[in-house]
């Protein structure tokens, strides 16, 4: 019987709200506060009769003061950041003022400049731990899922893992010529920053979508993948012991890239202001607004996504290939809760960390990238509330 605040009522709040709603035994209580407060209450409205008593709230989540005082009113055991990285630090401030366990699904990104690492939030770990509250970071699929399927390997498979292959697939069409799948305005700045991969004890940088790989995924077929720069290979660098090579890939189609290479050479994905009939504006931020909503593409996206993680390495002495993965089908996701998969693989698991912490199965002191954590009770949820995965011990390897 626990309260949770939930800030954010984009794509992957959605779904969030109606899995804390599922699992009602947990969460007794959620308020649902964001900047928009339409937003919350259609939420809410989407969610008929429920066990979970649900209300809602205005909050700007810039302002710390203004989150202290939501805090301070409603009580939550834990705060779900499912708003955007920007917001993370004054989240994690307000927190610490009230003594509150935090979790969110992305790590803090400054807003004028294109970067993303976890020394910020790193940087809070003592404060953590000696106010005795848990932060979860990175806790939806990628980061979040990725982090615990390595911790997993590791605790079950391997005694040392030598590389990390992890493979995004979405293989949905919702038949818009371009759309981003979360928000327009952090997926274009991931997508268009150089890639990087670890190895040997450093990372790597390689220009933009410069290196392509063809894989054939399971149930989904062969598609075009490129490496990227993706945060959890800077908490697994650290966190799984003795890894020599850690690379991330995602799938784009030839439709989504050229899109994306024309908005850029005109200048549409920049961060950089610029000045418009008298005023200033940034315009990336205008591209979002004339983008389609994610949360919108829900009843539109049809076909599947494919994430998991490839290992090799040792057990016993002895060669281990182990790929572990799940599947999900976008308009089933949109049958259950009105989003579509990429939503859904996000926001389910960060329920899922928000009631291990809350059972107290994840409940420590401290700042924590969720491989630090015991994989094997997170993995039981996640096919009790609807992301099975597979595994296979004969994948094809990534060149
Ligand atoms: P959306 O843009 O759909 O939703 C973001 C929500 O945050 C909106 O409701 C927005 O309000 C709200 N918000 C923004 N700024 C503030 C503020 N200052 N105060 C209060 N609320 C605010 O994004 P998504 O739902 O697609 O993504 C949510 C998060 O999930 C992002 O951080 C994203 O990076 C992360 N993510 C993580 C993934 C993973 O696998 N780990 C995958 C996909 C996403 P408003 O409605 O007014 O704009």
């Amino acid at each position: 019987m626990s309260k949770a605040l939930i800030i954010g009522a984009g794509g992957v709040a959605n779904v969030v709200i109606h899995k804390c709603c599922q699992n009602y035994k947990v969460f007794s209580e959620i308020l649902i506060a964001s900047r928009t407060l339409s937003k919350c209450d259609a939420i809410k409205a989407s969610l008929g009769n429920t066990i979970t008593k649900v209300s809602t709230a205005k909050v700007d989540a810039d302002n710390t003061k203004e989150l202290v005082a939501l805090i301070k009113s409603f009580q939550p055991d834990i705060v779900i950041n499912v708003a955007l990285p920007y917001q993370d630090l004054t989240i994690m401030d307000a927190c610490l003022e009230t003594g509150t366990d935090y979790l969110d699904t992305a790590n803090y990104e400054p807003r004028d400049k294109a970067k993303f690492e976890y020394s910020w939030q790193w940087a809070y770990r003592k404060r953590f731990e000696e106010a005795g509250i848990t932060a979860v970071l990175g806790c939806g699929f990628d980061p979040g899922v990725s982090g615990v399927f390595c911790a997993y390997a590791q605790k079950h498979y391997f005694d040392q893992i030598d590389t990390i292959d992890i493979l995004d697939a979405n293989a949905g069409d919702h038949g818009y010529p371009f759309a981003t799948n979360f928000n327009p305005e952090i997926n274009i700045r991931e997508v268009t920053a150089n890639g990087s991969y670890y190895e040997n004890g450093s990372f790597h940088e390689t220009p933009p979508l410069s290196v392509k790989r063809v894989y054939n995924f399971p149930e989904i077929g062969e598609k075009d993948m490129y490496l990227l720069h993706h945060e959890e290979m800077e908490s697994l660098a650290i966190n799984i012991k003795g890894v020599r090579r850690i690379r991330f890939f995602m799938t784009f189609s030839e439709r989504y890239l050229t899109h994306l290479r024309v908005l850029e050479n005109v200048g549409m994905t920049s961060i950089k202001p610029v000045m418009f009939e008298g005023r200033e504006i940034i315009p990336l931020q205008f591209l979002k607004a004339l983008l389609p909503d994610p949360a919108s593409l829900g009843p539109r996206t049809k076909g599947k996504t494919n994430i998991g993680c490839i290992f090799t390495g040792t057990k016993n002495g002895n060669p281990v290939h182990y790929y572990v993965y799940n599947v999900c089908d976008h308009q089933e996701c949109y049958k259950e809760v009105g989003s579509q998969a990429i939503s859904y693989t996000t926001g389910v698991p960060a329920m899922i960390g928000a009631s291990l912490v809350l059972e107290k199965l994840w409940k420590k002191p401290g700042v924590y990238n969720v491989e630090e954590f015991d994989p094997d009770p997170f993995m039981d949820r996640l096919s009790i509330f609807g992301l099975p995965w597979k595994e296979s011990f004969d994948p094809e390897l990534v060149d």
